[in-house]
């Protein structure tokens, strides 16, 4: 586990975690392992430089800090 995969669990399942690049700070929540919803606040969204626009959820780097924290375990399938 690192300082970038905050473990804090949030009601309704959703999981406080950041971009391992840009550090923007999202709430994640894993649905099933194809299903993933991410809430983007507007601090997080406009420091994501990678973000580019609402047709893609999710910087790719944050995909990559995802998938890595439901292969560590830190982020739970619901
Ligand atoms: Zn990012």
């Amino acid at each position: 586990m690192t300082l970038t995969e905050r473990q804090e669990y949030l009601e309704g399942g959703f999981t406080e975690l950041s971009c391992a690049r840009c550090d923007a700070l999202v709430r994640v929540r894993k649905s099933s392992l194809q299903q993933t919803s991410v809430q983007w606040t507007t601090q997080a969204a406009g420091r994501c430089p990678r973000k580019l626009n609402a047709l893609v959820p999710t910087c790719p780097d944050l995909r990559d800090s995802i998938e890595r924290a439901v292969k560590l375990g830190t982020l739970g399938v619901a």
